[in-house]
Order: structure tokens, then sequence, then C-alpha cells
């Protein structure tokens, strides 16, 4: 079976893709990777399109970059360009973890970061670990550029906010402090590569032997990625006992709504699997912020 679009589109700048956004025949795509849409479009969960506008060699959305007090990470950044980058493993090292554990090899080197949001999974790797860590989006139109909060960008299971005429440019994030560190864990089946059956992501702020602060996420646990902030304010200002690790479970298990999900797991294994999950990011978020420079993967 031959490719259903008639056009593929290759711009070279940001400018140009815009402007082929406005003027591209009808129905329309974005593409970077294709590491999703192509399965999509194949497989049926995609609307057949005329027009696919590739932006894989867009140097707008390649930076990776410390611009001021933040890290910029372009949107077709790829998996295995974030899991090799010194950078995001020490400004953003749940997402270099997270991104190191996407797929094989070949998927990684060209499944990007942007296409990975923007598929808007609520159970997706990298967007999993850029949950905590406090990102803004940035996204380019006809009509201008716009900042979004990271949150939201999703309007439900495979459904992002973004209109039709919008490209994701990139993510600004904050730079890692004295005392803050991330981490990012998942649960796989033995034996599949795409989504896992449970992921989880935590930042963390430590004072003493104290959360000083938090942010916490798991996916999917709804239908839309999101931190977890009533977790949050039960783990906040607390030392990582077991107790209060009990306490934040009970939290979690009213806060987050786990399914069972035909090809992956029960709800009750996803509901066991979180407690294993929380705790494993919060420690190893909690020992990093102790070491000189902010973790290593
Ligand atoms: C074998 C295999 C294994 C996989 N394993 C994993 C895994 O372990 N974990 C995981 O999270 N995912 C996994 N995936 C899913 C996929 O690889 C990732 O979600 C990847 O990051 C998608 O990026 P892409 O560049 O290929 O996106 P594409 O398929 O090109 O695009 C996906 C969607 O994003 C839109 N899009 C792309 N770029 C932009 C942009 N700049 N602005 C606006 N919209 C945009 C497209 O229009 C499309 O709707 C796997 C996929 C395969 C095929």
């Amino acid at each position: 079976m031959g490719p259903s679009w008639q056009h593929y589109l290759i711009p070279h700048s940001l400018d140009e893709a815009l402007r082929l956004l406005r003027e591209a025949p009808r129905p329309l795509a974005l593409i970077a990777g294709g590491t999703d849409l192509l399965l999509d479009l194949e497989q049926g969960r995609h609307e057949p399109v005329h027009t696919l506008i590739d932006v894989s060699q867009v140097p707008e959305l390649r930076a990776l970059e410390v611009r001021g007090d933040r890290l910029f990470i372009g949107a077709g950044v790829t998996h295995h360009e974030i899991a090799q980058s010194p950078l995001i493993r020490r400004h953003a090292t749940a997402l270099a973890e997270a991104s190191s554990h996407v797929a094989g090899p070949q998927v990684r080197r060209v499944a990007t970061i942007g296409g990975n949001v923007a598929h808007a999974l609520p159970a997706a790797d990298g967007t999993i670990a850029l949950t905590v860590l406090d990102p803004i989006a940035e996204v380019a139109s006809p009509q201008g550029t716009r900042r979004v909060a990271f949150e939201d960008l999703f309007a439900g299971p495979g459904r992002s906010t973004l209109a039709e005429d919008e490209i994701l440019v990139g993510f600004y994030l904050p730079l890692v402090e004295a005392n803050t560190a991330s981490a990012f864990a998942r649960v796989m089946r033995p034996q599949t590569i795409a989504l896992p059956v449970l992921n989880a992501a935590a930042w963390v702020r430590r004072e003493g032997d104290r959360l000083a602060d938090v942010r916490l996420t798991l996916g999917p646990s709804g239908p839309v990625p999101r931190r977890l902030r009533a977790t949050e304010a039960v783990l906040r200002g607390q030392p990582l006992t077991d107790d209060v690790l009990a306490r934040a479970y009970d939290q979690l298990l009213q806060e987050a709504h786990f399914r069972t999900s035909r090809l992956r797991a029960t709800k009750a294994y996803r509901q066991h699997l979180a407690y294993v999950l929380m705790e494993r990011v919060l420690r190893r978020a909690f020992a990093r912020c102790a070491e000189p420079q902010a973790a290593a993967v």
C-alpha cells in the first residue's frame, strides 16, 4: 500500500513552515519523526491527510541551549539527542532518563520530544518527565508566537490544545538549582516496546532530611498528563519516611485515576505499582540533591 498523502513538504525555516501551514492544501498535518503519526494514519486513528509538512529540518525546532536563566529544548530534538545531552542530564535529569527509555535505538534517533508531547498521550514517557520540570511551551502560528503553561497543552487522551495552524517550537525549563533534582522511572510489560504499564516522575527540593518542595506525576493516571498536586501537598515539608510515603499513597489513590487497559495492565496492578514507582522516583531525586552537580543518569 502506497502513502495516503499527495504532498510531502520539507520547510527549512520556521517562517517557511508557517507559510506552508497557511497555504498548503488541506487536510494537512505536521510530521516530525513520524513514529506516532505514520502508524496512526495507517491504522485509521488519524483522519487521512492530503499534505504532510515535515518539521524535522527546521533549525528553530532543533535548538538545545541555555537561554538566559532557562534551558531551551526545541520540539524537534530527538530522544536520542536528549538522552545523550550533558545539558539535559544536568538540568532535566528526569527527561534524559525518560528519553533513554523510549522505544529502541532506531526509533529514538528520529522520534522527537515535540511529537511525544503533541501526540498528547497520558503515559508518553518524555511528556510525563516534562510535567514535573515546570516547562513553558513556545507555540508559533501565522498570527505570532505564544507561551503556554505545559499542562494547558492537553485536551484529552490523544488530543492536544494546539490549533491546526500551530507549531510547537520548544520548551523553556528552569535551570537546576542547588539542592534540587529530578528522576523518572517506569515499568513495561516484558517484550513490549511502546507505552509503559505505568511511569512516574518527580522533582524535589531538599532541605536537610526534608522535602522542602516537590512535584510528582504518574502516567497514565487520568485522561491528560498532570501533576498530582494533592499528593504533593502531603509530601511537602516532610521527611521521606515510610509513614509519610504511606500517607502520600493514600492521597494518591484518591487523586489518580487508574484504569484497566486491555493491552497493558489491570487497575489493581497499576495501583500496586503506583507506590513502588512513587517511592522510587522520590528517593532517587532526593538522593541526587546531595550530589555535587545534581545528577548523572
Ligand atoms: C516501536 C515504537 C516504540 C515506541 N516506544 C515508545 C516509548 O517507549 N515511550 C513513548 O513515550 N513513546 C514511544 N513511542 C511513540 C513515539 O515514538 C513517541 O511518542 C515519539 O516521541 C513521537 O515523536 P515523532 O517525532 O515521531 O512524532 P510524529 O509521529 O512525527 O508526530 C506525532 C504527533 O505530533 C504532531 N507534531 C509533531 N511535531 C510537532 C510540532 N513541532 N508541533 C506541533 N505538532 C507536532 C504530529 O502532527 C502528530 O500529530 C514508540 C513508537 C514506536 C513506533
